[in-house]
């Protein structure tokens, strides 16, 4: 006795259309397919969970990138931060173009690390880290000067205190920090 499945006879129907007959099956699970619900993919035919599941995995960022994003965009708002409290003693101008640059710098490498997909928690450390590298200029001088007694003074709170009533006081600060927060959002996508 032949089984079932074996039988070359036996007809077969795709199982999300029960009146179409098939020979094809999903080159994961075997599921029937048909021309009408297949969905191709780089490794074969498949049926739609499987399809889906697989672009999920895709989409899925891994903690490895997460932990890399976060490190280079923390990195790069503290020396970024450094870099425009030094130019801030040049020209104020500094203050309105060190978030645009900070965006751009810090959702690039953002984007490259997460290999250009785009993910939204790798587009959201990319902004925060532009608000981070503007509190960072604001301390900068400190921060050079003396890290280890800008902690232990207990003038940390203050300061950011202050730099966040400066933004209030001067509302271009903040437009200049949307804009950079944008920018690396827009980048890291
Ligand atoms: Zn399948
Ligand atoms: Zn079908």
């Amino acid at each position: 006795m032949s089984e079932p499945g074996l039988d070359p006879e036996a007809r077969v129907y795709c199982a999300a259309h029960p009146h179409v007959e098939t020979g094809l099956r999903c080159s994961q699970c075997g599921t029937p397919i048909c021309p009408r619900c297949l969905v191709m993919t780089p490794v074969g035919a498949k049926c739609v969970s499987c399809a889906r599941a697989r672009r999920r995995a895709a989409l899925a960022l891994e903690p490895v990138t997460a932990i890399a994003v976060t490190a280079v965009s923390l990195v790069s708002a503290l020396v970024l931060g450094v870099v425009g409290s030094l130019l801030l003693h040049l020209s104020p101008l500094a203050g309105m173009v060190l978030p645009f640059i900070t965006g751009l710098l810090i959702g690039e490498a953002a984007s490259r690390l997460d290999r250009r997909r785009g993910h939204l928690a790798v587009r959201i450390i990319a902004g925060a880290a532009v608000v981070l590298g503007f509190f960072v200029m604001q301390l900068g001088d400190f921060i050079v000067l003396g890290p280890a007694e800008l902690l232990g003074s207990g003038m940390v709170p203050l300061l950011l205190v202050n730099g966040l009533v400066g933004l209030i006081e001067n509302p271009f600060s903040l437009l200049f920090i949307i804009i950079g927060v944008w920018m690396a959002v827009y980048r890291a996508g």
